[in-house]
């Protein structure tokens, strides 16, 4: 099983040689005042975390699971240790806001540790996540003495947080939702229900579980307009703040599930528990969605960091294994199956996507940060806009990707990475689940396509395309670059934008009179805008290698043609995914239901 190693110099490379990300925060005023050196050693610390402390209790924690015992929920062997190290090292406030003791880091470095954390040790990972999610919402939407009463703990560590919206009859339609909140005398309510799959609902982790979550008051509206928010803390606090009596929540039982084995996913009880009204009555959903767009992020990136994870056993393994004759300058054989040009596309698939992903989860990342802190008002709206219309992409498009390159992670090791020894089958079975959780892939698509889109009238879509169309201008206008076949190379790119503009024209125009059409051509048009996204990408990167300080002269070749297999033999897609979209609905809703 090989270790993980965080890509340390391809992050610095993608942060300073790409995105020159010292003079991007001092335009911002960020006031995390961070310049290259400091970046550097923030992201080699982490990554130091990920590969000695997390990475070490991943496979331990898959074979042990959580445990449902009479004293709580109880997490694998080591997690406490590590977690406790975590909290050590301060991570646990990296993003949030310094006004209640966070550190208050630029979103540009915290996708970095969010892929690392994710690549060594994905259920861990989202116990942190979980948290850092529920500041996020809490920073927004609470009022400033329950920010001060709930914050701090949080934020240093000492309690976690979940995000408990899922019932039984209500997933993807959270208007379904039945949990009831009735006030109290005070100003506590009493909330009651069950929700499903929560992820950390219960563990041995911290001193407190904040539950953020969402029911209904007897007066709400139907539907999603009826939803408010609520902190249920597992442990009710005393005068002075601190955790103290059970509050009547419990965990009914662990889900047994497929992967991320080591995350306790919870049945969680609320019989007359006391919780406490965040923000205004029925605003929840809205509440809860400023969340789970960071969420969508984080889980995007889960996709990003297996795949690297996995990535990194295969090429390791390619290397090594003998077998076969290669079929170009064979020593005789057997040769390392890396000379097989069947292993390489594999392998060549995985780290085109990976490394692609990567400066676009930062580059997204500067736009959260942009969005937040710039003055000028024309870039805030244009880096909101961003955000706003690629969170659906990254956390599906990177997520589809992630599974893929696990699955491939796994086939390039053959019968060896079907069994458990190499650790490539836990990847293909962790990864899965953030196709699914915070919102399934056609859940996003639907939304990217329907409110980010259509509702948006275009304006986002026009943004994105003008980007493309400037990241393509710049590789065109880089002096030395060593394509193998440049005309091709720029004509694949250029036609790709092109199909881009026609397509979502024609989206615009036909989607109002055909009201199957938006849904059966979704998850079509957000793989051809990931594609778009991705290809931009590798531009941008070609453009930064006449000046790049980290990589080496073969590092420069290694990155030009994995742009040149990205375009030439990934983007190309863009051909029949336009093809697929125009052929529209008419076979999808064509038959009856009993004949699906
Ligand atoms: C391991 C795990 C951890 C989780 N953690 C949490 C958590 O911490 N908190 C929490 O609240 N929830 C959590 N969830 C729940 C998760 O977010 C839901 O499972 C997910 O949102 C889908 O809901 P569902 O399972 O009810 O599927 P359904 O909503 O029943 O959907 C089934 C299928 O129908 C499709 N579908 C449904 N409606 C539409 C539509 N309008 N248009 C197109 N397609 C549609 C879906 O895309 C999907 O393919 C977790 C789930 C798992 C398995």
């Amino acid at each position: 099983m090989s270790e993980y190693k965080a890509p340390l110099n391809n992050m610095s490379f993608v942060l300073h040689d790409m995105f020159q990300i010292e003079q991007f925060l001092t335009d911002l005023a960020h006031p995390a005042e961070l310049d290259e050196e400091l970046c550097n050693a923030i992201i080699e610390e982490a990554g130091r975390l990920c590969s000695q402390v997390l990475a070490p209790v991943n496979r331990s924690g898959d074979e042990q699971g959580c445990v449902l015992t009479d004293k709580g929920v109880v997490t694998p062997d080591g997690f406490k240790e590590a977690y406790h190290q975590f909290v050590e090292g301060g991570w646990p406030a990296f993003n949030a806001s310094p006004e209640y003791g966070g550190q208050g880091m630029p979103k540009t470095l915290h996708v970095l540790l969010d892929e690392m954390l994710h690549a060594s040790n994905s259920s861990f990972c989202l116990y942190t996540s979980l948290t850092s999610g529920a500041v996020h919402a809490l920073e927004h939407h609470a009022s400033e003495a329950m920010k001060a009463t709930w914050l701090p703990p949080l934020i240093e560590g000492r309690w976690t947080g979940t995000m408990c919206l899922t019932e039984s009859h209500a997933g993807t339609d959270l208007g379904l939702i039945k949990t009831r909140a009735t006030k109290n005398d005070d100003d506590s309510y009493l909330i009651n229900g069950t929700k499903i799959f929560i992820t950390g609902g219960e563990h041995d982790l911290g001193e407190n579980i904040i539950h953020l979550v969402l029911a209904r008051l007897p007066d709400a509206p139907k539907g999603v307009k009826g939803i408010s928010m609520f902190i249920v803390p597992r442990f009710l606090l005393d005068s002075s703040g601190n955790p103290a009596e059970a509050n009547s929540v419990s965990c009914g039982a662990l889900e047994h599930k497929m992967g991320i084995k080591a995350s306790a996913t919870c049945v969680m009880n609320f019989d007359d528990a006391t919780g406490y009204l965040v923000g205004e009555k029925n605003q929840g959903l809205k509440y809860m969605f400023s969340m789970m767009n960071n969420e969508r992020l984080s889980i995007g990136i889960q996709g990003i960091g297996l795949a690297d994870s996995s990535l990194q056993t295969a090429a390791d393994y390619a290397r090594e294994r003998l077998q076969s004759r290669a079929p170009v300058a064979s020593t005789g054989g057997p040769d390392p199956i890396v000379e097989q040009p069947d292993v390489r596309r594999m392998l060549l698939w995985m780290r085109s996507h990976i490394e692609a992903a990567r400066m676009s989860a930062v580059w997204l990342g500067m736009q959260v940060d942009k969005s937040e802190l710039t003055d000028d008002n024309e870039q805030k709206a244009q880096a909101s806009k961003m955000v706003a219309f690629l969170t659906p992409v990254a956390k599906a498009f990177y997520t589809d990707m992630g599974s893929m390159s696990c699955n491939l992670g796994m086939q390039v090791l053959g019968g060896h990475g079907y069994i458990r020894e190499w650790g490539q089958e836990q990847h293909v079975r962790d990864v899965r689940i953030a196709q699914i959780y915070e919102g399934t892939n056609g859940i996003q698509a639907m939304d990217l396509i329907g409110r980010k889109l259509l509702m948006d009238k275009g304006e986002g879509f026009q943004i994105f395309a003008k980007w493309y169309s400037d990241a393509i201008r710049k590789a065109e206008n880089t002096g030395k670059l060593s394509l193998a076949n440049r005309d091709n190379f720029f004509s694949t790119l250029r036609e790709s934008q092109a199909t881009l503009n026609t397509t979502v024209e024609w989206l615009l125009e036909q989607c109002q009179q055909r009201p199957a059409l938006a849904g059966s051509v979704a998850t079509d048009l957000l793989e051809l805008i990931g594609l778009c996204w991705l290809a931009g990408m590798w531009c941008l990167a070609l453009n930064s290698l006449e000046r790049t300080k980290y990589l080496s002269e073969q590092q420069r070749q290694q990155k030009t043609v994995l742009a040149e297999f990205f375009i030439n033999k990934v983007l190309i897609k863009h051909q029949t995914l336009k093809a697929s979209i125009m052929a529209g609905e008419q076979s999808i809703m064509a038959l009856d239901d009993e004949l699906m």
